[in-house]
């Protein structure tokens, strides 16, 4: 059997800065040490790679020496940034794919076997729920839907067959809270995998595995590449043994990422701190002027005191990032007019890069769930989402404030 992994067995991914802070690891990927002195990790274009002779081709076959073969199962480009966040999450290795989609459904056919069931937070991202509902189903596999900021409702969901909990926090675009300490808790007690999507944190505001998360999984299309230019995804695995267990899976699907891909997105993390710090603080600012706002009924930021669980947010998360969820008095048609009525902020969906964006969960991202199982995730029918960019804050504030005036 080949082991479909680049690494031979048991060699742990060292940084060339082992004991460098954040910032240091975001802008030295781990590839440092290029033979003619690249400051950034170069593309390696190549579909395949040359073996020294035909044991050398056995040995890599075999995971007996660390190297490549052909890029679907590993490529040097792809290995700096998979070596790369995983150092920045803390875990044993990464593995890059080519949507964050991909990364989902890598973990849960690797995960999931038929009759399985597994729990999944209410208000996921979309199609991360249809996966499991349209397609996995027809293979057995049963899910169960809930808040899982509710740990009650987390234990209740629990059976026999559980065998997979999947957690998405801040959630989008509810922005619920799951306090991840205590839910790693019940996965350990019943036996089951914890898998959490990052990406609306990224791993500077929150670090799941440091609190008991066994594979963190992230939309690298979001915040970590952040120029709206690339989609991608990317897995990190807490152990050895569930690298070895989702990566074949993910080779054999052919979900891999690209080289290309791989050299964008290292080019994209290396201002992530700087991003995130500049559009959080934005986002702060927005979000005060919003909740004071005569025709907003509601604001949902998890910097705010009036986050429900803005305490929990303060344990878990080190800054509260950019995404900012709102609703308006006069409900979706509000919303729609709020929408066709920005100038600087672009009706886009997708979120987390230097340009601000306005959706609209329920006819855009969440149109795909049903009116029931929305209203039970929180998205109701006027919700706007918002993703705050680098832009300078007042022209933000301004462009909202003559968008609102048509309202
Ligand atoms: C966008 C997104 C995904 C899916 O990622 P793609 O890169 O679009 O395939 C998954 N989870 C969350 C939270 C997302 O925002």
């Amino acid at each position: 059997m080949l082991s479909h992994d680049t690494r031979a067995a048991g060699t742990e991914p060292t940084h060339t800065h082992p004991t460098a802070g954040f910032n240091t690891r975001l802008v030295h990927p781990q590839a440092d040490g290029d033979p003619y002195g690249a400051v950034n990790v170069p593309i390696y274009q190549s579909s395949t790679f040359a073996f020294r002779n035909a044991a050398h081709g056995a040995a890599l076959f075999a995971g007996q020496e660390d190297g490549y073969i052909y890029t679907r199962i590993g490529n040097p480009t792809i290995r700096a940034l998979e070596d790369t966040v995983a150092g920045l999450e803390g875990g044993y290795g990464g593995i890059a794919t080519s949507s964050g989609l991909g990364a989902v459904a890598a973990v849960y056919m690797a995960l999931l076997d038929a009759g399985a069931h597994m729990i999944s937070t209410a208000s996921v991202y979309g199609p991360t729920r249809g996966l499991v509902e349209q397609h996995l189903a027809r293979f057995g596999v049963q899910s169960s839907y809930v808040d899982t900021s509710d740990l009650a409702r987390v234990r209740e969901a629990i059976r026999p067959a559980t065998r997979l909990i999947y957690v998405e926090t801040p959630s989008n675009p509810a922005m619920q809270v799951t306090d991840l300490r205590a839910v790693a808790e019940i996965a350990r007690e019943h036996g089951c995998v914890l898998v959490v999507d990052n990406t609306f944190a990224s791993p500077y505001l929150q670090r799941p595995l440091e609190l008991g998360a066994d594979v963190v999984l992230h939309s690298v299309t979001k915040f970590i590449n952040g120029h709206a230019d690339v989609v991608g995804g990317i897995i990190v695995t807490r152990t050895e043994e569930l690298q070895r267990r989702i990566r074949p899976l993910m080779v054999n699907l052919g979900c891999n990422m690209d080289p290309h891909q791989a050299f964008l997105v290292l080019r994209g993390l290396k201002t992530l701190a700087l991003r995130i710090e500049r559009a959080q603080a934005s986002a702060m600012q927005v979000a005060r002027w919003l909740e004071t706002h005569p025709k907003v009924s509601w604001v949902r930021y998890v910097g705010l005191p009036s986050h429900p669980q803005h305490d929990l947010v303060r344990r878990q998360m080190r800054g509260f990032g950019s995404m900012i969820s709102f609703e308006l008095k006069g409900g979706l048609e509000a919303g729609v007019r709020l929408m066709d009525g920005v100038r600087l902020a672009t009706l886009a969906v997708s979120l987390g890069g230097v340009e601000t964006l306005i959706e609209h969960p329920a006819s855009m991202t969440h149109a795909g769930m049903s009116c029931e199982d929305r209203v039970a995730a929180g998205i109701t029918d006027g919700l706007v989402r918002y993703s705050v960019g680098i832009e300078d804050v007042e022209d933000l504030l301004a462009d909202l404030d003559q968008a609102l005036q048509a309202v």
